[in-house]
């Protein structure tokens, strides 16, 4: 087990209830496939990660920017965690897998994080009317 890929992190709980909610039934780090995915439906074919801003580095997002002590550390490093999301990411695209990327720091807007989930799991890709 690489040290980063924390489990059972608090925005992957609040992931996992609302998507109990909305009434799917997934299952939780399937090793078996690429990435070890945080939370699986093999009904839908579907893999959601759930990522951390800081160790998955994401874009344009406070918590996502590069530390500004030890860089010589820490830039290889998170370099090589987008390296591993990406390559797990197409691995898992080419099993057939559609994947969800859900972001730490959007976990809180309730209302937009259920829209994601029902465009990204129903079947045609839209949520059958369900407003942006
Ligand atoms: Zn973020």
């Amino acid at each position: 087990m690489r040290g980063i890929r924390k489990k059972n992190t608090r925005p992957e709980l609040v992931v996992r209830r609302l998507l109990h909610r909305l009434g799917f039934r997934f299952r939780l780090h399937q090793r078996h496939l690429p990435g070890t995915p945080d939370i699986v439906l093999p009904r839908h074919h579907a893999a959601i990660l759930v990522h951390g801003c800081f160790w998955h580095q994401h874009q344009d997002c406070k918590k996502g920017g590069l530390p500004s002590v030890r860089r010589d550390y820490w830039l290889p490093k998170l370099a090589r965690n987008v390296e591993r999301d990406r390559l797990a990411r197409v691995a898992l695209e080419a099993t057939g897998y559609k994947v969800l990327v859900i972001w730490e720091c959007t976990i809180h807007d309730t209302e937009t994080l259920r829209t994601s989930l029902l465009n990204f799991l129903s079947e045609d890709g839209t949520a059958g009317g369900v407003a942006r």
